[in-house]
């Protein structure tokens, strides 16, 4: 089976009445269905449960668009002996199979793109723009594991052997728990499950509960596709309740974690652990978050550099963990970056994502509740120039907020907020500003200004993070060309949607075969 070569799937130009007409007719198509309610998914069958919870609109916090089930410990032991018993047969299948199967449920969403942003707009507040490029993401996911799948059913070839012929396989792992956040609400949920299946592997899916309604788009995709029953099965409720039961499952065989650092260190250390009757030592990647900076030096062409902090540091509301939430300047250009960024973020207008405003809501009541808890904290460490105060109280909104003149060890510089904040710095010299950039526990994405060379060298070299950007802003990793995975307290460094990263879902085997 050969496939063309692996292209990124494009961005929609909402410049173009085309684009326009297109989102805006899925918004009403979409706006007709939320509301509704979505089974867990067990084997292929629809579960309901007793209780229920809701997703809501983050722009319009009073509306509901999903109902969903609050499973508990015995759906998850259901799920993993549905996604065990579906192994058995998935996992023995040619990998062709599900290269086709994976194929064509990126088909069936690139023909229903538009409807799949739209549930991202009403479900956890992006714009046009994000949304269109959260669902490119997961085409390309689709596509590009397809293609993993095919180079990795290849094996490796192992050096001759006068009395031995040696064969090196990659063989799938098992049931593998897919534990996703809210914020790429299709993209993440089906990097780590399309990986898993792809591999061969079958999966038991906990969604985020700020974002189900989203998983299932991934699951219609997946069924209209021909994925037998069992392969991705779909539990929904809190964390708290549902993620003990499945992370601890002695038949679970790895976690697949993207998340916070805390849950994530919680199941990291819970995978370590060997249960009563578990015949394996899990495996566990763990993506977390970031505090990450973008480091503009007097020798850089300071409208780029400055534009591209500011849809670092404020595109989907700083919820990136890619985010640049810390500006560091150096001191010759310290004040005139200051000034120019600062203009720009008034600028930045605030509404409804339907109406595709750049900056919408955040996710919901709690995180912008810690975000204004930052606010204050800021105040006490550095000048609050810009924003600070909660906005339109119809949905959870956060005026998009600068610190300036912020030590680097304020905690509004270490900790990641999560939200429209950014701490800007100001370093001694390109040195300094490297020294700030790694100062803190975090490693995931760095962006360095700079036309001279020399500074671009260093950079390269002394940077400490997972992904790091050169005269480009701090977001917007595309599959296959920038893959994805952060350093020390931002995760395991997976990688996803690079050539490691199927590795991870797959263990090998080696057969010698002596001859006669
Ligand atoms: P989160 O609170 O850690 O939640 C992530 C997932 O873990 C959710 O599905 C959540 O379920 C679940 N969870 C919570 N408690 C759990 C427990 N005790 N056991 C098992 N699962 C549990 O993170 P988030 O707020 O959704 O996402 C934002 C964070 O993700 C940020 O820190 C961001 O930097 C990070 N992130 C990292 C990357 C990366 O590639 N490095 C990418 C995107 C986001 P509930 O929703 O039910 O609580």
């Amino acid at each position: 089976m050969a496939l063309p070569e692996f292209r990124n799937e494009p961005f929609t130009d909402f410049s173009a009445d085309a684009g326009r007409t297109a989102m805006q007719e899925a918004l009403r198509t979409v706006a007709a269905q939320i509301g509704k309610e979505f089974p867990l998914i067990i084997g292929g069958q629809r579960v309901t449960t007793k209780d229920k919870f809701n997703s809501y609109n983050p722009s319009q916090k009073d509306e509901v668009v999903a109902v969903c089930q609050k499973a508990a410990a015995e759906q998850v032991r259901a799920a993993v002996a549905a996604a065990e018993q579906a192994f058995a047969s998935w996992s023995r299948g040619p990998a062709e199979e599900r290269v086709a199967i994976l194929l064509r449920a990126a088909d069936w969403l690139r023909r229903r793109k538009f409807a799949a942003a739209a549930w991202q707009v009403y479900e956890v507040g992006k714009n046009w723009a994000e949304a269109d490029a959260d669902v490119a993401e997961t085409i390309d996911h689709l596509e590009f594991f397809a293609r993993e799948a095919l180079r990795y059913a290849r094996g490796q070839v192992m050096a001759p052997h006068a009395q031995e012929f040696s064969d090196y396989s990659y063989l799938p792992l098992g049931v593998v728990a897919v534990i996703p956040p809210w914020n790429f609400p299709l993209a993440i949920p089906v990097g780590m499950a399309s990986a898993a299946i792809a591999a061969g592997n079958t999966v038991v899916m906990k969604p985020s509960s700020d974002s189900p309604a989203n998983a299932y788009v991934f699951l219609e995709a997946l069924e209209a596709a021909g994925l037998p029953p069992g392969v991705l099965n779909i539990i929904t409720g809190s964390g708290g309740t549902v993620g003990d039961p499945l992370v601890q499952h002695p038949r679970v065989r790895m976690v697949a974690f993207t998340g916070s650092k805390d849950v994530g260190l919680r199941l990291y250390e819970q995978t370590a652990k060997v249960q009563p009757g578990q015949r394996w030592l899990k495996r566990c990647i763990a993506e977390m978050g970031g505090k990450n900076a973008v480091l503009i030096d007097e020798e850089a062409d300071l409208e780029d550099a400055v534009s591209a902090a500011v849809v670092s540091g404020y595109g989907f509301q700083g919820q990136k963990c890619s985010a640049g939430s810390r500006l560091v300047a150096t001191a010759p250009i310290y004040k005139e970056v200051v000034e120019a960024f600062v203009e720009k973020v008034r600028a930045l207008e605030q509404g409804a994502a339907k109406d595709n405003y750049f900056c919408g809501p955040v996710i919901n009541e709690n995180a912008r509740k810690k975000i204004l808890e930052y606010v204050q904290i800021g105040k006490a460490e550095g000048r609050l120039v810009a924003g600070g105060e909660p906005g339109d109280g119809s949905g959870h909104y956060v005026q998009p907020t600068v610190f300036v003149d912020v030590p680097p060890t304020a905690r509004i510089a270490q900790e990641e907020i999560f939200g429209p904040v950014v701490a800007v710095i100001k370093a001694k010299d390109f040195t300094d500003a490297l020294a700030i950039a790694n100062g803190t526990e975090y490693g995931l994405t760095g962006s360095v200004f700079t036309r001279n060379p020399e500074k671009l060298a260093l950079a390269r070299r002394d940077f400490f993070c997972g992904n790091l950007y050169l005269n480009r802003k701090s977001t917007g990793a595309l599959v296959g060309v920038h893959p994805f995975g952060g350093f020390n307290m931002s995760g395991t460094d997976a990688k996803v949607g690079g050539p490691d990263y199927l590795l991870y879902f797959l263990q090998p085997k080696v057969t010698a075969i002596k001859y006669r």
